[in-house]
């Protein structure tokens, strides 16, 4: 082989090109409904937040409760062994001031993303939420917060059935030293 590198050109199309039918083009609407099938763990969990409950699964060998609930503990290698309801308070483990919203606009009032470690589970076992009623300057690691639910006719079994957690008055702990569950 010698010589130029050998280049095969394409041909770009215009907007007009296929408007005038240049060449051919066929058209369809896309139907992209789809369900999401949430598993055991997570389907109970999801059911049990439309009852305002949170329900986490306990593996016996490693005496862990975990929420969000598993069927499987990935510390033990086998199943977990069974459910048990925790409480809807917590200790915010670790929060962010989010001065920019999802789609890039700038915030005013910051929002307030937070891992929450949740009563009556393992220590450091939390679930990522919102932080609500609560003014952000206050907002501490240690903090103590309460779920804020929907009303029951507005739950649709969505981790969103909680509007936020909101601060339980005057009250700080270390976080990682929840009470071991039972
Ligand atoms: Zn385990």
């Amino acid at each position: 082989m010698s010589g130029e590198p050998r280049t095969v050109r394409g041909t770009p199309l215009e907007l007009a090109d296929l408007k005038k039918g240049k060449v051919f083009t066929t058209a369809y609407v896309p139907k992209i409904q789809y369900a999401w099938d949430t598993g055991v763990a997570i389907g109970r969990y999801l059911e049990e937040l439309k009852n305002g409950r949170l329900i986490a699964r306990r593996c016996q060998r490693c005496q862990r409760t975990m929420v969000p609930p598993r069927m499987f503990c990935e510390r033990c290698f086998r199943s977990t062994d069974e459910w048990v309801y925790v409480q809807d308070t917590g200790t915010v483990n670790t929060f962010s001031l989010c001065y920019v919203s999802w789609d890039v606009r700038r915030l005013k009032t910051p929002e307030i993303p937070a891992v929450i470690e949740i009563d009556g589970a393992s220590p450091g076992m939390g679930i990522m939420h919102v932080l609500g009623k609560v003014n952000p300057k206050q907002v501490r690691v240690g903090m103590r917060v309460r779920a804020v639910w929907k009303p029951p006719p507005q739950r649709t079994g969505s981790i969103t059935d909680i509007l936020y957690f909101a601060p339980i008055k005057g009250k700080t702990t270390k976080v990682g030293t929840a009470k071991k569950p039972r």
